[in-house]
């Protein structure tokens, strides 16, 4: 791919999305930026009134969608698109028993949802153009489970899930899907997702020390969104992107368990696995 290349970003008004549409309008590229509130976007226009194109985009909103995706290809011209990547998206802290079903539900809308959509919204054109990258963010949350991300889990579990799909249909069209597994990073996700703090006391033993991480962490992450940010241009600049990167070194540390259980459980039941087969 050239050295200049063509963006389109979701969930741009804070976090990681807006640090990535700085970086990559900083170092040259075309950026469609979007966002539920266009209005914040209004600093990132007028740094980079050339090269920039702020666009309104709630992304479990089709229409929207479909207005977006039209606007950007409309604006990109011959260039055409690059790079999508689908990084809007919000966190929901609950027990799953204790969760919200509206709730949840809404969170799955963001998260796998629009993701989905919008990806398959851009599929026609990255199709025809025989290259491009779709990058998404997910998180170290789609890699492994764990206690009060119930729901979150699953969203970013089918996020992942979807994107590998994906990976495999539109391989040999020239398409390179990654899959972003971060760790904590400095944003607002923690004080924006909604808290549904555990009642019952059989919960306590596990949900109050998270409570208490979760309380503790804003602020504190050990990552930043200017580091991801750059680390998704380098990966976007590769030959060969990775299908899955992992992002910080809690992630890393969270992945190596998953596989080395994986790992565990896949040996020692081996015998009964291969038990259920015919022959
Ligand atoms: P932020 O809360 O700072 O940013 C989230 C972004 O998503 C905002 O721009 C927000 O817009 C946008 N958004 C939410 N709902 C919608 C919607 N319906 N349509 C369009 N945009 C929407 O958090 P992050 O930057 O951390 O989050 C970015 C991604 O990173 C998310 O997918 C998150 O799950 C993932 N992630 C974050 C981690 C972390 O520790 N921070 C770790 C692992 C993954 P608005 O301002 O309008 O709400």
């Amino acid at each position: 791919m050239d050295a200049h290349h063509t963006w389109f970003i979701t969930g741009c008004s804070t976090g990681i999305g807006r640090a990535l549409a700085f970086a990559v309008a900083a170092a040259g590229h075309r950026v469609v930026a979007t966002a539920r509130r266009p209005e914040t976007l209004d600093e990132l226009v007028v740094t980079y009134p050339q090269t920039v194109l702020a666009l309104p985009l709630d992304v479990t909103d089709p229409g929207q969608i479909e207005a977006a995706r039209d606007a950007a290809l409309e604006w990109l011209g011959d260039e055409g698109l690059d790079v999508l990547v689908n990084n809007a998206g919000i966190g929901y802290f609950s027990t799953i028993e204790e969760s919200e079903q509206a709730d949840v539900e809404t969170m799955m809308d963001i998260n796998f949802w629009g993701a989905a959509n919008v990806t398959r919204a851009f599929l026609p054109h990255l199709r025809e153009r025989r290259a491009g990258n779709i990058v998404t963010v997910s998180s170290i949350a789609g890699v492994r489970g764990s206690a009060g991300l119930g729901y979150y889990c699953a969203t970013k579990f089918a996020v992942s899930g979807f994107m590998e799909a994906l990976a495999a249909e539109v391989a040999h069209l020239g398409l390179r899907v990654t899959v972003v597994e971060p760790g904590p990073i400095d944003t607002l996700w923690i004080p924006s997702g909604k808290k549904q703090h555990h009642v019952a006391p059989d919960y306590a033993e596990v949900m109050e020390p998270y409570w208490n991480r979760i309380d503790n962490l804003p602020g504190n992450q050990p990552g930043t969104p200017e580091a991801l940010a750059e680390a998704v241009v380098t990966l976007v600049a590769s030959p060969e992107p990775p299908l899955h990167f992992i992002a910080g070194k809690h992630a890393l540390a969270g992945t190596r368990e998953k596989l080395e259980r994986l790992g565990a459980d896949v040996d020692a039941w081996e015998e009964l696995t291969v038990s259920v087969d015919r022959r």
